[in-house]
C-alpha cells in the first residue's frame, strides 16, 4: 500500500486525502497549453490537485490559480478540465 498522501486543493486550498483528488496535469498542443485531467496520473510535470467538485474547479477559476499552480507562464486552457467535470458523475468528496 502506498502511504497516505496529502495534497492541497487549489480550488477551496482545503487538505485532502489524494485518492479523493483530481489529479491536473499540463500537455502541450500546437504551441498551446492545456491543463488536463490526469486520471492515470503518469503524466510528467508538476501537477495540480483539485476535489472532484464542480464548486473547487468553479474556484480554482475564478482565482485564476491554474497557471500559478501548474507553474506555467502565459495562458493556459483549461477546456479539458472544465469537459472532464462536465462530463463525468461527480462525487462530492466534502465532509
Ligand atoms: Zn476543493
Amino acid at each position: 500500500m502506498a502511504a497516505l498522501v496529502i495534497r492541497t486543493c487549489i480550488g477551496c486550498r482545503k487538505r485532502a486525502c489524494a485518492a479523493q483528488l483530481v489529479r491536473v496535469a499540463t500537455v502541450t498542443r500546437g504551441g498551446a497549453m492545456f491543463a488536463v485531467p490526469d486520471v492515470a496520473r503518469r503524466l510528467p510535470g508538476r501537477g495540480a490537485w483539485l476535489h472532484s467538485d464542480l464548486s473547487c474547479l468553479a474556484l480554482a477559476e475564478r482565482r485564476r490559480v491554474f497557471g500559478r499552480a501548474l507553474g506555467c507562464i502565459g495562458p493556459i486552457d483549461i477546456g479539458p478540465i472544465q469537459e472532464h467535470y462536465a462530463t463525468q458523475h461527480v462525487v462530492t468528496q466534502h465532509g
